[in-house]
């Protein structure tokens, strides 16, 4: 379990304001030139030592992703920091947004600097009214204060943040469809390569990264790579941002450490599972995006990338989604899906037709008027969804149905057989 004194966000529930002066009381901007004055590569080798893995979902090396931008080159570089938390069960970015918005502009001067950019957008959702007004208003306490602009923090480097609200599609969270959307153009993910650190954002080098992996950067700056990397386990180390929502007696949002065992972060945080751990059914892990857990794995898993994925599931955005024994998991899985038929942008013929497929014959499931062999037929079109797509939104569509179909394949046979019963018994 973290220990307080190794807790990054120390004010994640904002109880002590979001001004410039409260972030400058628990450590934010402190030193910041002199982090700058040590230079691209000290930033980024101290990124890779931490092992920093991206916080949005996909866990990629951030200090790695950092490296590939060209180190020169006669076209301007971009950091675009990914704000557009649309994953249902995700409420990670927003606490960052709304009560410790400096740390992640200092982050955007820091690794903008490592990666030679200038500029940095923040692509926040539409819906986050409130903590694009918070972010805007930090931005503007940050320029006055000298810590943005021609001189950032008095370091010579020019860096300018800027704040671009998205109109709420849950699709320009996948980094091609953001860059589309911050250009003006309807939000599609994009075919790779080439990669954005080639051709992003107007056509220039662009790392884009999730407002979590920024925000953390100053601090692995200041107190060293080696201290990330010692939290956690060996590939999957530092500490996240956890968000619990679902039937536990208290959801919330906190920073644990990862590799932390799922049962006791739900009972030390979240007060227990609504009836006991005994009356746990399963749970989603990481964002509705991965497959469910039964209780037997989740006796036993550990919050980190590695443990997950060998359980079937992933990590993603650290999203936990809990089901005790009261819920209709049939249901529950079917309104995911719908949700995917929704937010398909519709450019590739797998995904758009599939994912529609999909949500119907969900919706006939959750009665259960289909037949046993349409089980196998609805886990079949999701295997021709999955790896077939752009994006990953395909793939999110297929896993929370494989892992029903796996896990919970007797609850959808007796669903059948009591439609069935009560339709013989009707006639
Ligand atoms: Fe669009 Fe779906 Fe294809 Fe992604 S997978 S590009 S959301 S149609």
């Amino acid at each position: 379990m973290l220990k307080d004194s190794d807790r990054i966000f120390q004010n994640i529930y904002g109880i002590k304001g979001d001004d410039l002066e409260t972030a400058r009381s628990i450590g934010d901007w402190k030193d910041t030139k002199d982090i700058l004055a040590k230079g691209r590569d000290w930033v980024i080798e101290e990124v890779k030592t931490s092992g920093l893995r991206g916080r949005g979902g996909a866990g990629f090396g951030t200090g790695l992703k950092w490296s590939f931008m060209p180190k020169e080159g006669d076209r301007p570089q971009f950091l675009v920091i990914n704000a557009d938390e649309g994953e249902p069960g995700t409420c990670k970015d927003r606490e960052i947004l709304r009560n410790e918005p400096h740390k992640l502009i200092e982050g955007a001067l820091i690794a903008g600097f490592a990666m030679g950019a200038h500029a940095s957008y923040i692509y926040i959702r539409g819906e986050f009214y409130h903590e694009a007004v918070a972010l805007q208003k930090a931005i503007d306490e940050a320029y006055a204060a000298g810590l943005l602009g021609e001189e950032a923090c008095g370091s010579g480097w020019k860096m300018d943040v800027y704040v671009h609200r998205g109109m709420g599609a849950y699709v320009c969270g996948e980094e091609g469809a953001l860059i589309q959307s911050l250009e003006g153009k309807k939000g599609q993910p994009r075919l790779k390569p080439p990669f954005p650190a080639g051709v992003g954002l107007y056509g220039c080098p662009t790392t884009v990264n999730n407002v979590e992996s920024i925000a953390v950067v100053p601090t692995i700056c200041r107190r060293g790579g080696e201290w990330f990397g010692a939290l956690g386990k060996p590939n999957n180390t530092g500490t996240k941002l956890m968000c619990v929502s679902g039937h536990v007696n208290n959801p919330c949002t906190f920073e644990e450490e990862m590799g932390v065992p799922l049962k006791e972060m739900i009972e030390k945080h979240c007060g227990g599972v609504v009836g006991g751990w005994d009356n746990l059914l399963g749970i989603i892990p990481g964002g509705c995006s991965v497959p469910v857990m039964t209780k037997e794995m989740c006796d036993v898993a550990t919050m980190d990338y590695d443990n997950l994925r060998e359980h079937g599931s992933g990590l993603g955005t650290a999203a936990v989604i809990v089901m005790n024994k009261q819920t209709d998991i049939i249901y529950a899985i079917a309104r995911l899906s719908k949700f995917y038929a929704h937010e398909s942008c519709g450019q590739c013929t797998p995904c758009r037709e599939g994912t529609g497929w999909i949500s119907r014959m969900m919706d006939r499931m959750v009665i259960g008027n289909a037949t046993i062999e349409e089980i196998d037929m609805l886990e079949n079109v999701t295997r021709q969804i999955e790896g077939n797509t752009i994006c990953a939104l395909g793939d999110a569509a297929a896993w929370p149905i494989q892992g029903l179909i796996r896990h919970f394949r007797p609850l959808i046979e007796q669903r059948i057989a009591d439609y069935q019963a009560a339709k013989n018994a009707a006639a």
